[in-house]
């Protein structure tokens, strides 16, 4: 009979959303009462806004007239589309064609393994993202389970003692290390400083850093940077993945993108650049027309309104979970620059607290240890939520919780 990837049978631990989802109807079934509202699964919950909206359907309205109808387009993406990204997010540093749109950054994180192959040392940080690890194991890069990690994978981890910022000795060298700033699950988003050390260190071994920055809209604080690309040196030594899912409700639209310099060269002198644009050509053939247009239309004055106006509504919701946490005495990160919160209960494993939350306030939030060796202890508070649900969890965690 046929063998199975030996990567799929590696890939042990449960994938965490799925666990949690049992739990909860498991619970809800035993409690057919409780009205449970979740601040577990980062996932979007307002209407696309009205401009950005507009754009889809305009979008669609094309696809069906003989003049505005296309079939395939580039497999990079729509030329003004990569030409508003690069103008709009990076301050035209990037060149458009360095640019490329996608269905989205988890999917492009899942095809950028292609370019490295099984035998790349890969780090993450811990806790981290689940499909940095996941994704290195299924091409077999990330070895076999052995408890609370993966043999394969080097975790670097990032705790209060060292401020959410891994030590950076722990770099592999000729390796991959993921690093996604404004932080999910923690919601700690690295300074200028901290990311020119990260970039120096990698450039010194050989490393080459994903920069995730899905989140990069949610930053306020205008001194921390939004793109990794704002750090001299990253133009030899990066790929930024994004994504339009968390700033303006793109997660069902499905539209990212992933900058690829042309500097970043592999050992031989051959340029990633080329074969990222291989990879796109072969095995994507490129994002949604429909969902460009909108994309396009967020990117004009009307849709950055939005954009900005929406994030704020969900940073909002996060200052509201701050708050309740504070309340409580609970210590936690984030919120602030990030739609997460990283909340510490020292001495309790995360799955306990996760069921206490839920049995006491009926709350679904995220156990941290789901997210990697370091994150037990934690819960993740997301703030993606309508504003009553969340006012509400936030009245049940202040007066159950205590
Ligand atoms: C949500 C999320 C993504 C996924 O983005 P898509 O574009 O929807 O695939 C990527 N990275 C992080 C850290 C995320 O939280």
């Amino acid at each position: 009979m046929i063998k199975r990837n030996k990567g799929l049978a590696n890939l042990t631990a449960g994938y965490l959303f799925p666990e949690i989802g049992r739990r909860r109807r498991e619970f809800a079934a035993a409690h057919p009462e409780a009205k449970i509202i979740s601040l577990g699964i980062g996932n979007t919950t307002e209407p696309v806004t009205p401009h950005i909206d507009a754009g889809l359907i305009e979008g669609a309205r094309r696809l069906g007239t003989l003049a505005g109808y296309s079939g395939y387009g580039d497999e990079q993406g729509l030329t003004e589309l990569r030409e508003r990204i690069a103008a709009v997010f990076y301050d035209g540093k990037m060149a458009a064609d360095e640019v490329f749109v996608s269905d989205g950054a988890k999917c492009d994180i899942g095809r950028l393994q292609l370019l490295f192959g099984s035998s790349v040392e890969v780090a993450v940080q811990d806790p981290s993202y689940p499909v940095y690890v996941d994704g290195s194991v299924l091409i077999g890069a990330g070895g076999a389970w052995q408890g609370t990690g993966y043999a394969g994978i080097r975790y670097l981890p990032c705790t209060a003692a060292n401020d959410y910022f891994p030590d950076l000795d722990l770099l592999p060298t000729d390796g991959l290390v993921y690093f996604c700033s404004p932080n999910n699950p923690t919601g700690a988003v690295a300074d200028r400083a901290q990311l020119t050390a990260l970039v120096e260190a990698a450039r010194k071994r050989g490393t080459v850093i994903v920069f995730d920055a899905a989140y990069a809209e949610y930053i306020r604080d205008p001194a921390l940077p939004k793109s990794i690309f704002e750090i001299p040196g990253a133009r030899e030594c990066a790929i930024e993945v994004n994504s339009f899912s968390k700033p303006i409700g793109f997660t069902g639209v499905r539209l990212g993108w992933t900058v690829v310099p042309k500097e970043l060269k592999y050992a031989t002198g051959e340029t990633v650049w080329a074969d990222w644009n291989r990879i796109c050509t072969t095995v994507f053939n490129g994002a949604s027309n429909v969902a460009q247009y909108g994309g396009l239309a967020s990117l004009e004055a009307a849709g950055l309104k939005e954009m900005r106006d929406l994030t704020d509504f969900y940073l909002g919701n996060a200052a509201l979970i701050g708050a309740a946490l504070g309340t409580l005495g609970i210590a936690c990160i984030g919120g602030a620059n990030a739609p997460y919160l990283w909340a510490h209960f020292p001495g309790e494993a995360s799955w306990d607290v996760f069921a206490r939350i839920l049995e006491k306030c009926h709350v679904v939030t995220t156990p941290g240890s789901g997210f990697g060796p370091a994150g037990e202890g934690f819960i993740r508070f997301s703030a993606f939520g309508h504003r009553t649900d969340v006012e509400e969890a936030c009245r049940r965690l202040v007066e159950n919780l205590r």
